[in-house]
């Protein structure tokens, strides 16, 4: 008979004893499922974008490197919690088994396909093999199992689009969602990262709650992101700037604005050490969406301190009210922004 297990996991947690599995250096990755809990056959894994750009930079973007760095660091901790960024990512797969006290919010059925919400930072993971990886698009085809707890949340793979395209966007949802949220009529928007994956989602989002009255920016470092952002036709500018040159990201926004700055900025970078122009771009009592993965807290307050300024930040909550909704909503109204998705993604 299965045991009882808590709703958040805590039976799992095995090093340090109690607290929860997303802060626990190592939990139980024992596939035998508690009373409370879901059995996932999974098919692949989609690394948070920080823990992946970590993973592939120390491996030299060597894919077998990168294999054994994966199967060493679920090895040692029971998930794929990256023990450098502290990031995870989320997964795809087939209900394998569901236990008689499983309480999850969502109606699932054994043989459903779907894509978990929570982190992989802390669901029990045990890989049985890794049969590629897709640098491009930072998905993993495994032969593994993970286990749900009856607190994680899920979504059953819709019908309309590839199951794919809907991992890669599910990844991010909290992005748009969150976006939708903070952004009112006529205010001035920076996405900074706006050509990557949660960035395009989030332009589509300011655009859309900006509206015509609004303007909307999009940045990113490189000619490729750039040029997407063009492509798609959401924001009024883009701009190529490295946003770890809190300086130059300050006065192109400044340069923009007519000095005005953005009121929300929203930074969905993969990368560190862009606090501060995240929050040098955006006007006193403006607010920071910090999305990213890789935003240090000390950075941010301590640095937002020390020039006087005074904006509201947000930490990138990957979970908002109805966000797999919202964001799956994205690319359904929006062609354009569906094709670029479905050609890296899907
Ligand atoms: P992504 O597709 O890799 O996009 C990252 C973007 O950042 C790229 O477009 C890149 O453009 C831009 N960028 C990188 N370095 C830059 C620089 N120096 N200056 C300006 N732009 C720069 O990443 P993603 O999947 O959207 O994820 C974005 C972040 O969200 C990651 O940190 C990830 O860990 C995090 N995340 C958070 C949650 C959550 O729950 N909060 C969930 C999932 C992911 P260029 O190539 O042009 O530089």
């Amino acid at each position: 008979m299965a045991k009882n297990g808590c709703p958040y996991g805590t039976h799992r947690v095995l090093e340090p004893k109690g607290v929860l599995p997303q802060q626990a250096w190592k939990i139980d990755n024992n596939m035998e499922i508690y009373d409370n809990e879901l059995l996932i056959d999974v098919d692949t894994l989609n690394i948070d974008a920080a823990s992946f750009t970590q993973i592939k930079k120390q491996a030299n973007s060597k894919p077998e490197v990168m294999a054994q760095m994966m199967l060493d660091i679920v090895a040692r901790r029971g998930k794929h919690h990256n023990p450098v960024t502290g990031s995870g990512g989320m997964l795809m797969g087939t209900v394998r088994q569901i236990g008689t006290a499983w309480a999850g919010k969502t109606p699932v059925k054994v043989g459903d396909r779907i894509a978990t919400l929570v982190s992989l930072s802390l669901t029990p993971l045990k890989i049985e093999k890794i049969k590629a990886i897709h640098l491009e698009k930072e998905q993993v085809e495994v032969d593994a199992q993970a286990i749900l707890f009856s607190s994680g949340i899920y979504a059953v793979l819709p019908q309309d689009m590839s199951p794919n395209l809907a991992l890669a966007i599910l990844d991010v949802a909290g992005a748009p969602a969150q976006t939708a949220h903070l952004v009112k009529p006529g205010q001035t928007v920076l996405i900074i990262g706006g050509g990557g994956k949660s960035g395009m989602l989030c332009l589509y989002e300011a655009r859309k709650r900006a509206g015509i009255t609004g303007k909307v920016i999009g940045m990113g470092s490189g000619e490729a992101s750039c040029a997407r952002m063009r492509s798609l036709g959401l924001a009024d500018a883009v701009i190529q700037a490295d946003a770890t040159d809190p300086l130059k990201v300050m006065r192109a926004v400044a340069e923009l604005t007519g000095g005005q700055m953005a009121d929300v900025t929203i930074n969905c970078v993969n990368i560190p050490g862009t606090e501060m122009g995240s929050i040098m771009a955006t006007k006193d009592g403006g607010t920071v969406y910090f999305f990213s993965m890789a935003t240090s807290f000390t950075a941010a307050a301590l640095g937002a301190e020390g020039i006087g300024k005074d904006v509201t930040m947000l930490i990138g909550n990957g979970y908002c009210k109805d966000h797999a909704e919202v964001a799956l909503q994205t690319v359904r109204e929006c062609a354009a922004l569906r094709q670029i998705f479905q050609e890296m993604y899907a």
